[in-house]
């Protein structure tokens, strides 16, 4: 079984959030670095093209979780809360979760939703969000070109964009909304090119380069990794079950390990050859089939003895 990158890079940045919102004990307000991990994570849920998995669908779910027994702003989870709406986790679609953030009162956090809007932009609705996001435009202050910025993001093509925006009726300032689109045309290539969400996405880019390639550099310490997430597993004392038999006169140990973190379990096949090579192959095992196994591998009493004719040796018999 082998593991998407999207799903390990998914597990990297979620546990590496986990550790920083740890040592910081929730740190509030979220420091930028946690923040950036927590959109590195959105963004790889968002951009996925492949079909999310299990495993993925249960990374989102303990971390969040995790992070939820911090006392932290109801906002600070937000992405959170459109990963576990794009993993199917809730029934609220991805936009229907952001939208209520878009038009928040303090600028500062219209801010954080547009950021998380723009990481996310692949997966969202125009037709949910654009009428709040140009209502931004009409009557706010702070930041309403990169409000102006994410609702263009929403849609393929200018053209696209301007044919459902000439049909928004302003509320209350029709003029400043007039003069704001007039000066927006003027520099379209600054909608286009929103500077601070894309500074943000800069930054976000960063996490998942450092995190996931570094964490694929990292250098393997003592004991087995999970072959379905790379979490440390421990060495031979913390096997689930083995079994040492006989391979053409070489000796053959069946080792499994199960995997706190992700659920799966990890199986090891070590051959001491007599004349050429040791040889080692690992292979990933699912929930059921790994517990099946040890289930059964403990069936013998003397696993350690190679020589052992009961039922469970004679049938791993090579
Ligand atoms: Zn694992
Ligand atoms: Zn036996």
């Amino acid at each position: 079984m082998s593991q998407t990158v999207a799903s390990r890079s998914l597990l990297a940045l979620t546990r590496e959030f986990n550790r920083q919102l740890s040592e910081g004990e929730g740190v509030d307000p979220l420091a930028r670095e946690i923040e950036d991990l927590e959109l590195a994570a959105l963004a790889v849920c968002a951009d996925r093209s492949d079909a999310l998995t299990a495993l993925d669908v249960a990374v989102v779910i303990r971390c969040h979780d995790e992070a939820k027994q911090y006392d932290l702003k109801p906002w600070d989870l937000l992405p959170f809360e459109l990963m576990l709406s794009m993993i199917g986790a809730t029934e609220v679609s991805p936009s229907r979760v952001l939208l209520p953030h878009l038009t928040v009162g303090p600028s500062a956090l219209r801010l954080w939703a547009f950021e998380i809007g723009w990481i996310a932009r692949r997966r969202l609705d125009a037709r949910v969000l654009m009428a709040s996001l140009l209502l931004n435009v009409e009557n706010t202050i702070g930041y309403w070109s990169q409000s102006l910025a994410l609702c263009r993001a929403l849609f393929d093509s200018d053209e696209e964009f301007h044919r459902s925006a000439d049909e928004y009726e302003p509320q209350d300032m029709p003029e400043q909304f007039q003069s704001r689109m007039e000066d927006a045309r003027e520099s379209w290539g600054e909608v286009l090119y929103p500077a601070i969400l894309q500074r943000r996405e800069l930054a976000v880019q960063r996490r998942i380069v450092r995190y996931v390639l570094g964490g694929l550099q990292a250098a393997p310490d003592d004991g087995r990794k999970c072959a379905t997430c790379d979490e440390g597993l421990g060495g031979y004392e913390a096997r689930t079950a083995f079994l040492v038999s006989d391979a053409m006169g070489d000796e053959a140990t069946d080792s499994i390990w199960h995997c706190a973190l992700c659920g799966q379990y990890t199986k090891e096949t070590y051959v001491d050859s007599f004349f050429g090579e040791d040889r080692v192959s690992v292979s990933a095992m699912s929930a059921e089939g790994g517990a099946e196994r040890s289930a059964f591998l403990r069936g013998c009493a003397t696993p350690g003895d190679r020589r052992c004719g009961c039922g469970v040796h004679l049938s791993v018999g090579r």
